[in-house]
This record gives structure tokens, sequence and C-alpha cells, in this order.
């Protein structure tokens, strides 16, 4: 059986209006606002009067360590809230929204893939409901203002070396990485060097996530550093009076985004902070409403468990007040045979022993998520090309660890193909929650990146110059302390050399910088090369990007 292009699949679903998606939530026609027809926003009034209500249970998607080959986490994510449906259950799904840059570069969609996906794709991936473009706005606002308070005569003494704050778009865009600002004489303000990141690595997207209402969120905002003075003092955004013109601009982003399943089974798509200098998952403001709403909520975390797991659990969770009942993890005969040394070229040639050779990847993980006291259970994302005996050897691994294993077939099948993970799940979440994160709000910062490299990555040794670590205890002098890492590692090993597959230890781990961010309300440690705006690869594939003769999008994935 051949299964046709993500995106005409998207294309042929049968949508419901909007309306009526929100309907099988109990949400009044009009506490939407709808972006069309098959897209809206759940009022902010609305969210208000659900306080009262219970929660449902929330149930992380996540994976192991990522290969070129693909996982699924999102695919997996949808399915699963397709398939707990399917079994009579009222689930909701919570993803992120993609950034558009990447369409145009060589990633492929956000919106899941095969039968399982959210639609409408295309808007999905691109536009959407302009969330991005409020977040572009309201950074950039913080950043007019810091020049502008510059050129008519800097009273806040801010060391224009010194400044923090760059800019940001929603584009894969190299050449603006390093740049000179201010040229062209003195009506234009004092030139200095500056910057463009990438939409998705603004501390304001991360804030968004993370903030429970407008009135947390300007605050927060009004907590940014946007950089220092000459005695290394730092300058906020509230010293610039920033914060209530950034909150404006984001009122209506505040607000989750509603859409449907291509079985038409409700999904909020709101949020999305990089999975490396953020916490890499969708804004706390859908998950708790969703869990309001739905008696599952399925939801998904960046990059494999290292890293998108620890931080959704140590970041998300804590700071939320969300107790996690269930963990899902995604893995697929292919990556455990990356993991297991294959190359890329040989995934389609089984391969039994390379796949029990990888599976240590899978072990580790279960381990470490015990570690966090939620039950996991793993999900065997079928490909066409698996053999039998290689998704035995999977499976056999994960009840040697004591967990469940529950083959997938939902990219080919839809919520058929995933109802035996979604029984898997409710069984798994009937107990109460157990979840502890890994470490107090209290051990020192150094203590906490060290406590996630030994628990976590299992490195033998944590390293960093003493300029890190001053500044460090800087901060918590500065009573920042309490707040939790957000660590920036490579996504494709435990350790910090993405060459390293399978289950490495011992290993060193160099924390080379860290960033507080204190508006979203973590500190950041770097520990290799960090990449915050991308670059497009030699042909992009916004070369076969077009609109046919009936004006439809062909070319995106
Ligand atoms: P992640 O969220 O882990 O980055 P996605 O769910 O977005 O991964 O999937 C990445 C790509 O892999 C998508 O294009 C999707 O269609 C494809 N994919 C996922 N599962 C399967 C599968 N079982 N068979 C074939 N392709 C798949
Ligand atoms: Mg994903």
């Amino acid at each position: 059986m051949t299964v046709p292009s993500d995106i005409d699949i998207a294309r042929a679903a049968s949508k419901r209006p909007i309306q009526e998606i929100g309907c099988k939530l109990g949400i009044p026609s009009e506490s939407l606002i709808p972006y069309g027809h098959d897209k809206a926003k759940i009022s902010a009034a609305f969210i208000r009067g659900l306080s009262d209500r219970p929660d449902g249970k929330l149930i992380l998607v996540t994976a192991i360590n990522p290969t070129p080959a693909g996982e699924g986490k999102t695919t997996t994510t949808v399915g699963l809230g397709d398939g707990l449906n399917r079994i009579g259950k009222r689930a909701v799904i919570c993803i992120r929204e993609p950034s558009l840059g990447p369409c145009f570069g060589v990633k492929g969609g956000a919106a899941g893939g095969g039968y399982a996906q959210v639609v409408p794709m295309e808007d999905i991936n691109l536009h959407f409901t302009g969330d991005f473009h409020a977040i572009t706005s309201a950074h950039n606002l913080l950043s007019a203002l810091i020049d502008n308070h510059i050129y008519w005569g800097n009273e806040l003494g801010i060391d224009t070396r010194r400044i923090t704050w760059r800019r940001v778009m929603d584009m894969n865009d190299r050449a603006l990485r390093q740049i000179v600002t201010s040229l062209g004489g003195a009506s234009n303000g004092f030139p200095r060097e500056a910057g463009f990141d990438i939409t998705v690595a603004s501390e304001v997207m991360a804030i968004l996530c993370l903030a429970t209402d407008l009135e947390d969120l300007e605050k927060r905002l009004g907590a940014i550093i946007i950089g220092y003075r000459r005695d290394k003092s730092p300058v906020y955004a509230r010293d610039l009076n920033a914060d209530g013109a950034m909150a404006v601009l984001l009122k209506e982003a505040m607000q989750p985004n509603l859409v449907q399943t291509l079985e038409n089974n409700p999904a909020l798509v709101h949020g999305g902070p990089f999975a490396n200098i953020a916490h890499g998952c969708n804004s706390v403001v859908a998950t708790k409403t969703a869990l309001k709403l739905g008696d599952y909520v399925v939801t998904e975390a960046g990059f494999g468990a290292d890293l998108g797991a620890e931080k959704f659990f140590d970041i998300k969770c804590r700071k939320a007040g969300l107790a996690p009942s269930a963990v899902v993890i995604v893995a697929t005969v292919r990556a455990l045979k990356m993991n297991g040394g294959v190359a890329k070229d040989a995934l389609s040639v089984e391969n039994v022993e390379a796949v029990r050779r990888g599976s240590v990847n899978l072990a580790r993980h279960l381990e470490n998520l015990a570690k966090f006291g939620v039950p996991a259970v793993v999900a065997i994302n079928h490909f066409s090309s698996d053999t039998a005996e290689e998704v035995e050897a999977v499976r056999s691994v994960a009840i040697g660890l004591g967990a469940e294993a529950a083959l997938c077939r939902h990219w080919a099948e839809g919520s058929a193909g995933i109802t035996a993970l979604a029984e898997a799940v409710v069984r798994i979440s009937e107990t109460p929650s157990q979840f502890r994160p890994l470490y107090p709000d209290a051990l020192p910062l150094f203590a906490k990146i060290e406590r996630v490299a030994t628990e976590i990555y299992r490195a033998g040794e944590v390293t960093a110059d003493k300029s890190v670590r001053d500044q460090l205890a800087e901060w918590e002098r500065q009573g920042y302390g309490h707040l939790p890492v957000c660590m920036a590692k490579t996504q494709y090993s435990f350790s910090t050399d993405p060459t390293l597959r399978g289950a490495p230890e011992g290993h060193v781990v160099h924390v080379r910088e860290v960033r507080l961010s204190a508006g979203a309300g973590f500190v950041v440690a770097i520990t290799g090369e960090i990449m915050t705006m991308p670059g497009l690869p030699r042909v992009p594939s916004s070369e076969k990007i077009r609109l046919n003769g009936e004006g439809a999008i062909e070319g995106l994935f």
C-alpha cells in the first residue's frame, strides 16, 4: 500500500467547521474567535471561566535521540490523540506552532504526517493566526526602543557593547546573524554591532509559552534583561517602559489556536519555542486549557527525551504546577539501527543485531524517565521497511525494562493503527501521578547543571571556565538562583558530541556559556555550538514551492 504525500492527504481531508470542533469540547461558538472556517482562537474570557473545573490527565510524547532517519513524535502525538478518541476517551492534542523559516529550507512540516496530521496544514506551517508575527513585532519594538533610548541621550547608561537583546524575524537568513546598525550619519544613531535571531529563539516566545495570563505575561516582559551598564548592572525592559506596549501586541497571540486532526478531533496548536536555548514545548495556556476541556491531553516536547522531556518536566511542569500521568517514548526500528551503527543508506535492510545494539539508547531513556516518577510506554512507530523480527527485538528490550511496548501504524492507517498504544496509555495513567522534578529549586545553579549532566546524560564530569562559574554566582546573588536550568546540547547524543550515538557514559560536558532569560525564568547552559539563526541549504525547498492552476500550494512537504 502506498501512502500519498502529507500535503495530498491533508488537502483531501474532510474538515468540519471549527465551531463543530469547539462544540465537541463544550466551547460555545461565541467563545471562539474564528480565523476563517477551520481555525479559531479560544477567548481569554472563556478560559478564565474554566478555573474551577478538574484537570484531565497529561500525557507527554517524547522520543529516543533523533537521527536523520526520523522518529515521528508529532505524528505519534496526533495519532495517539485520534486513537484515544477512537476508543471513546475525550482527548485533546497540544502541539507547537511551526516556524515559517524552516519550511523553505530542508525540514518537513511540523503538523504530523501520513494519516496522523492536523489541518489546515498549509496554514499551520505558514502564517497561521499571526502569533509569530505578533511575537516578532513585540520583540522588535523592544529592540527599537533600546536604540531610540540611546539616540536620545542614554539616560539609563546602557553600555552599547553589552546589549544582549537582538532583533528577530521568522526566516532562515544567515546574512543577518551579525550586522552593524545605525550606519549613515548622526541622525541614524550610534553604530553598534547587532544581529538577528529566528523568531522562535526570541525570549518573547519563551515568555508567551510560560506565562499563565496577560498579567503574568506583562510582568515577565518587564523582567527581560536587555543588556548591562558599564558597572555590569542589568537594564530591564521595564526600565524602558516597554512591557505595556509589548503586552498589547501579544494580547491576541496569548489565546490558544484550535484546529482539528484529519479525523476531526480537537487540537490546540500554540507557541513554539526553540528546544535548545528555550524549553521546546507548546504554551502553558494551551496545555492548561486543554486539561480543563479533555479527559486526556496528549502533548509533545522537542528533540529526544534527554533534552525535551527533561525540560518539559523541570521547566514547564515545575513552573506551571503540572503533574503528567504518563510518558510515551517513540522509537523506530530505523533510528535504533542508526544508534546501532548502521549508515543511513542501509536502513531498509533487515538487521536485527543492529536494532538490539541500538536499543541501549531506548533503554537509557526509559531508565531516565523513571527518575521523574512518571510511567512510560514505548511506541514503536512502524515504517514499511520494518520486519517482524526487528519489531520483536525492540519490544523485548522494552519488556526487559518493565515497560509495555505497542506497535503503531497510525502514519499509514490513522487511529485504527494506534488503539493498542491508546489502551496502554489509559492503563498506565490510572495510578495517581507520582511526578517529581529532577532537582529542587534551592539547589545552586551549577549543581543543577551537574545534576542533569550526570543523572540524564551520564557524564563523568562537568567543566566550566571561571567566568561561567562567576557569572552563575553573580546571578545567585541577584536572586536568580532558584531558577531551573535550560540545557542547550546537541540533540543527537546523550553527550555533547553529535556523532556518539547509543548510550555513551563517563564523558565530559563542558559548559561554554551561560545566559539568563530572566523574563522566561530560566538560566540557559550552552554546551556546544548553538545556532539561533539558521541558514538555507544549497538548494532550498522553496524552489519547488508554488501555486498551481487552482491557486493551491504545491511542493510544501
Ligand atoms: P518529529 O516530531 O519527531 O520531528 P514528525 O512526526 O514531524 O517527527 O515526523 C517527521 C517526518 O517523518 C514526517 O514527514 C512524517 O510524515 C514522517 N513519518 C513519521 N512517521 C512515519 C512512518 N511511520 N512512516 C513513514 N514516515 C513517517
Ligand atoms: Mg515534532
